[in-house]
């Protein structure tokens, strides 16, 4: 056997689960097609969101929790920045999904966190311009990731401490064999006791037993707009945010402090999105992927120039009910895979890297990652007919009649 563990993708999760495994003085070998971090997957824009009262569903609280630990740990052991504390603030009018799913979560899981009505947003937070029917659920224990270096930082942590990674190698197919499993990665096959899948949007591309789940592939436009008062923006005042569609068929829009003092980060989750192949798809943004970026803009955030700056196209894989899958597969226990993110995957890196090490060594973990077992598609009529009875919105979580039991508000 080449190895104990083998890694394919070493973007957002693979890095981070090559360093949970080299930390424990197993030998992991990774493998990435590119070298990352790249802009060419799903982990490029020099910022992501993490939060803790999770509007999505609470079941993600102790995952978040735990997640800030070890972000925190991979500094500490490496000396570099990598997160950015800042609160949290989700608004919406009652009833919606980020005001009621972040109370929610906060209340169910004693996460730290104030109530606000419009006016006191406004007040407190004068970039937001909220109608009077919105209000806020302002948490402490949220803030921002620098994802470039944390992939950086984590690789080169790994491979301090045992791991060998390859770059610029493609893996073609992940298959299980007698006594463990074998990756034909260039012109070479590997085999160890065991892998771990994270190749992001091209998981569906690999050869892999049958992961359970359907998978779809979408263009994520992000959006740098100019402010004519960066004071309001900065890190020390400004928290990340989410918030509830201004517009009929954008769900949700979600935004940041602002890390270079004169533009702000803004993305928009749009419920219409065209499904593309991440080997051919056109990453040039144009103005037809960020003008709903500018209208929430210009209704929403008055200070800020709704023509943006600068966009960037990013990739991103989701499944029909927009929450992961992080287990081991059925048909192949010796393949774990992570698979997925749905656009919200990013904050959890950490503790999902440290579950793919606990699956791969001990076959199970203590993680509370219970919900994101592909089960849950056997109970739902979307496994059955696909993508045909999609998701009647595109934010996280399921609201038709199939929702699993566990799943969201
Ligand atoms: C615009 C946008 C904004 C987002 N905002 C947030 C946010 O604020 N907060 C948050 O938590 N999440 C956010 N996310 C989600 C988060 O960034 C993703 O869920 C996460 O990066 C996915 O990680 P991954 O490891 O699956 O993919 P990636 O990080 O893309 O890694 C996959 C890796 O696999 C490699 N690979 C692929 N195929 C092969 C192969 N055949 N052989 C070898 N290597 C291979 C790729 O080169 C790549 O490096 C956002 C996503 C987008 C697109």
């Amino acid at each position: 056997m080449d190895a104990e563990v083998l890694v394919v993708g070493l973007g957002s999760m693979g890095s981070m689960a090559l360093w949970r495994l080299a930390g424990r003085g197993v030998k992991a070998i990774g493998f990435d097609r590119f070298t990352p971090p790249h802009t060419l997957g799903s982990h490029h824009g020099g910022s992501r969101i993490i939060r803790t009262a999770y509007y999505e569903a609470p079941e993600y609280v102790p995952l978040a929790r735990r997640s800030f630990e070890l972000w925190r740990d991979l500094e500490k052991e490496t000396g570099q920045r990598l997160l950015v504390m800042t609160g949290g603030l989700h608004m919406g009018p009652p009833g919606s999904p980020e005001f009621d799913g972040a109370l929610l979560s906060a209340r169910q899981h004693g996460v730290e966190h104030e109530v606000l009505d419009a006016e006191e947003v406004r007040r407190r937070f004068p970039q937001h311009a909220l109608r009077p029917d919105e209000m806020g659920v302002l948490e402490t224990d949220a803030g921002y990731l620098l994802p470039e270096a944390c992939i950086a930082t984590a690789l080169d942590r790994a491979q301090d401490l045992g791991a060998e990674a390859y770059f610029d190698v493609q893996v073609t197919a992940v298959e299980p064999v007698d006594g463990g499993v074998a990756v034909t990665a260039g012109d070479r096959r590997w085999t160890a006791r065991r892998a771990v899948v994270a190749a992001g949007v091209w998981n569906s591309k690999l050869e892999l037993p049958d992961l359970g789940v359907p998978l779809r592939i979408k263009r994520q436009t992000q959006a740098w707009f100019r402010t004519s008062q960066p004071e309001l923006h900065s890190p020390e005042r400004a928290p990340v945010f989410i918030r509830h569609g201004l517009e009929p068929g954008t769900d949700l829009a979600y935004g940041f402090p602002s890390l270079d003092g004169s533009t702000i980060k803004i993305g928009v989750f749009e419920a219409v999105e065209l499904e593309v192949d991440p080997d051919t798809v056109d990453r040039t943004p144009g103005a037809s992927d960020y003008a709903a970026v500018s209208r929430f803009v210009k209704a929403g955030m008055p200070d800020l120039d709704p023509e943006p700056e600068r966009a960037a196209v990013c990739l991103q894989e989701f499944t029909p009910d927009h929450h992961f899958v992080v287990e081991p597969l059925r048909a192949a226990p010796a393949i774990t895979v992570l698979v997925g993110f749905s656009a919200h995957g990013f904050k959890f890196a950490s503790v999902l890297g440290e579950a793919a090490a606990d699956f791969a060594l001990e076959g199970g973990t203590d993680l509370a990652v219970g919900h994101l077992s592909a089960t849950r598609f056997a109970l739902c009529s979307r496994r059955a007919t696909g993508w045909a009875g999609a998701c009647s919105r595109s934010g996280m979580g399921c609201t038709t009649a199939s929702t699993p039991t566990w799943g969201p508000r």
